[in-house]
């Protein structure tokens, strides 16, 4: 018999602070607890049956796989039993008492801004399940025995305030018991026709079994009989016919833990090669753990209904990681282990199908719903891009998918990589974009001055992402990509200026010596109305992508003084700096006058000035000598 040895411990920190929390908040909707519990005792049960797939063993030949719910009046409790894989000492500890899940991180994080009454959904996507059911118990008993161990049973108790206590426990059966020791105002758990309500609401597709003994009266006499209050059909493997619109809903929910329905649906059997059913969803908000970077993704993976992988990420990009779901596949071995399983073949096959339907999904969203598919590319159009980067193959398919703004679009409105080209004045040859913090930012950038007197087009790429993917998506439809604010134009804009380089070429060569930020001085044919521009060498870094990498920290790799100073031979400025220069060419206004032009290029382009002192006082020694000769 195992020793009745019982300790006291405290939770970890954090986790006291989240159970201060949960317990002390009013919610709008506890039922999710039941949700969280009856999803956690699934979560054992598909464990198990892994588990099993190796070691017979640990079945115990208890394979009648369910979930029961057992109410008991009296004693005002109410328990959710499972014969899955179960927990023992160390388990328990490490999985109900610390927490040290990135999730819980996140969620900690978020609290801040979050409204109470958002909290229940953010303890479901932030994986704080289990503790959520402290909001309609003031204690709870765990007792749970670990597969194929029968002595490790042990219980697990806490008020939530802190403190739990561990001890030794008897437990006939594999499987974990949570007895939730109801609240006051929590006693609508105890009616059997409540929680069969709260089921068939969250958790009716769950694939095991949860059964209850629901009472029942024939000819007077009163009983109970256990019933299985969910359809436990895997939605994925039905008839797409036969499946409603709130059981999507549903589903999409209990496995993202969103708490808004997806925007679309994908759902289909993919046959050829290998047979497996796809039931997957593009939300309609940004999924949390997109910020957060570092997050798992990919769709879970089931092979015969078992529950193989939480994330597959060969099945999907990660340009398409907001897209959550189910893959079953039958053909897959199910007796390798995980690591050797993602390097199977026919995962890539299954995810090139499965990536081929979410892009003509998304296609014909944007065909068909502009406004959802608007409403979806605010949240998730940066991360979609990485594609451009990513997946060669579809990369012309994922440009379409793109909405993007530009110096002939409208505030507000968007243009297309298809109507772009489309509108290509005769003689524009090459599509030109600019990238930058933000439309108000650029659109009046110097670069764009000879396009818009063109009427060419300009793309403005505002996502920081777009520094980053642009230079691999270096053609659409045959048409280079070029920045605006990198390269020279000559050939492009086809001007012959031979004559007026050679003309201004003494001039920019003292400005060249003048200025120690420029590698070159030379001629603009960019500019219209501005005197001065900074360019970049085409593929050489630029000024927005100089910017993100100093935000990024990594100021000491931005390349010294590679940029080149473009004058517009055309302004009054630069006219006189060229006559005083003939002049004189050791006349300190060249150097002055040139560094003038250097900074307000800085300006115009949206970074700071080095020394915006030296700035101003030049400036102001230029207005003092105007003031005295007028
Ligand atoms: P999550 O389910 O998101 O991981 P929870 O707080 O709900 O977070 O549960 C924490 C962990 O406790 C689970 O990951 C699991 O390892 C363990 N656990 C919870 N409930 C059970 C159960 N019924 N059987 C076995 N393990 C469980």
């Amino acid at each position: 018999m195992a020793k009745a040895t019982a300790s006291k411990r405290k939770f970890k920190s954090e986790l006291t602070e989240i159970l201060n929390i949960i317990t002390h908040s009013l919610y709008s909707n506890t039922e999710v607890f039941l949700r969280e519990l009856i999803s956690n005792a699934s979560d054992a049960i598909d464990k198990v049956r892994f588990e099993g797939l190796n070691n017979d063993a640990v079945f115990e030949e208890n394979k009648d796989w369910q979930v029961k719910l057992s109410i008991d009046k009296e004693a005002g409790t109410l328990t959710v039993s499972d014969n899955g894989i179960g927990m023992n000492k160390d388990s328990i500890i490490e999985n109900l008492g610390t927490i040290a899940k990135s999730g819980t991180k996140a969620f900690m994080e978020n609290l801040k801004d979050a409204k109470s009454k958002s909290l229940p959904e953010l303890i479901g996507q932030f994986g704080v399940g289990f503790y959520s059911a402290f909001m309609v118990a003031d204690k709870i008993t765990v007792i749970s025995r670990m597969a194929g161990d029968p002595a490790s049973a042990v219980q697990w108790e806490s008020d939530g305030q802190g403190e739990y206590t561990i001890r030794d426990a008897e437990k006939e059966t594999r499987g974990t018991d949570i007895i939730l020791h109801l609240k006051e105002d929590a006693k609508e758990y105890l009616e059997d026709f409540k929680l069969k309500q709260v089921v068939k609401e969250y958790s009716d597709f769950i694939e095991y079994p949860v059964v209850m003994d629901m009472e029942i009266e024939e000819d007077g006499l009163k009983g109970t009989q256990e019933e299985v209050i969910n359809s436990q059909i895997a939605l994925w493997l039905r008839d797409k016919s036969e499946v409603e619109d709130d059981e999507y809903n549903n589903f999409y929910k209990q496995i993202s833990s969103d708490f808004q329905d997806p925007a679309k649906v994908i759902h289909y059997m993919g046959e050829g090669y290998t047979e497996f059913n796809v039931l997957m969803f593009i939300p309609s908000n940004r999924p949390f753990e997109l910020q957060f970077g570092d997050q798992k993704f990919g769709p879970r993976l089931y092979i015969k209904r078992v529950l193989i992988m939480d994330h597959c990420e060969a099945l999907l990009p990660p340009y398409l990681r907001f897209v959550k779901g189910v893959i079953d596949c039958p053909d897959l071995p199910l007796n390798v282990s995980r690591e050797i399983l993602q390097d199977n073949p026919l995962l890539g096959r299954i995810k090139k199908n499965v990536v081929k339907n979410i892009l003509k999904t998304l296609a014909e969203m944007k065909e068909n719903e502009y406004d959802k598919y608007l409403e979806f590319y605010n949240q998730m159009g940066d991360v979609l891009k990485e594609g451009l980067a990513q997946d060669f193959e579809n990369r012309e398919q994922i440009a379409d998918l793109l909405l993007l703004q530009s110096i002939n679009t409208e505030k507000g409105k968007y243009t297309t990589f298809v109507d772009y080209v489309e509108n290509m004045p005769e003689g524009q040859t090459d599509i030109y974009y600019l990238t930058g913090e933000s439309r108000s930012q650029i659109e009046n950038a110097p670069y764009l001055e000879i396009f818009k007197d063109k009427g060419w087009d300009v793309l403005l790429m505002t996502d920081p992402v777009d520094e980053f993917v642009l230079p691999h998506f270096q053609e659409y439809k045959e048409k280079a990509l070029k920045a605006a604010d990198k390269g020279e134009l000559e050939s492009d804009i086809e001007v012959d200026n031979t004559e007026q380089k050679q003309q201004f070429l003494p001039l920019f060569e003292t400005l060249r010596k003048k200025l120690d930020e420029v590698k070159e001085v030379r001629l603009s044919t960019r500019l219209k109305d501005s005197p001065s521009c900074l360019v970049s060498e085409e593929g050489a870094m630029g000024a927005h992508m100089e910017r993100i990498m100093q935000q990024l920290g990594k100021a000491d790799e931005i390349p010294q003084d590679e940029r080149i100073l473009e004058l517009n031979p055309e302004h009054p400025v630069v006219q006189t700096l060229q006559r005083i220069h003939g002049l004189n060419a050791d006349d300190p206004k060249v150097e002055n006058y040139g560094k003038i032009l250097y900074d307000q290029a800085v300006i115009a382009e949206g970074s700071a000035l080095k020394d915006p002192a030296d700035f101003t006082k030049r400036i102001n020694e230029m207005l003092i000598r105007d003031a005295i000769q007028s």
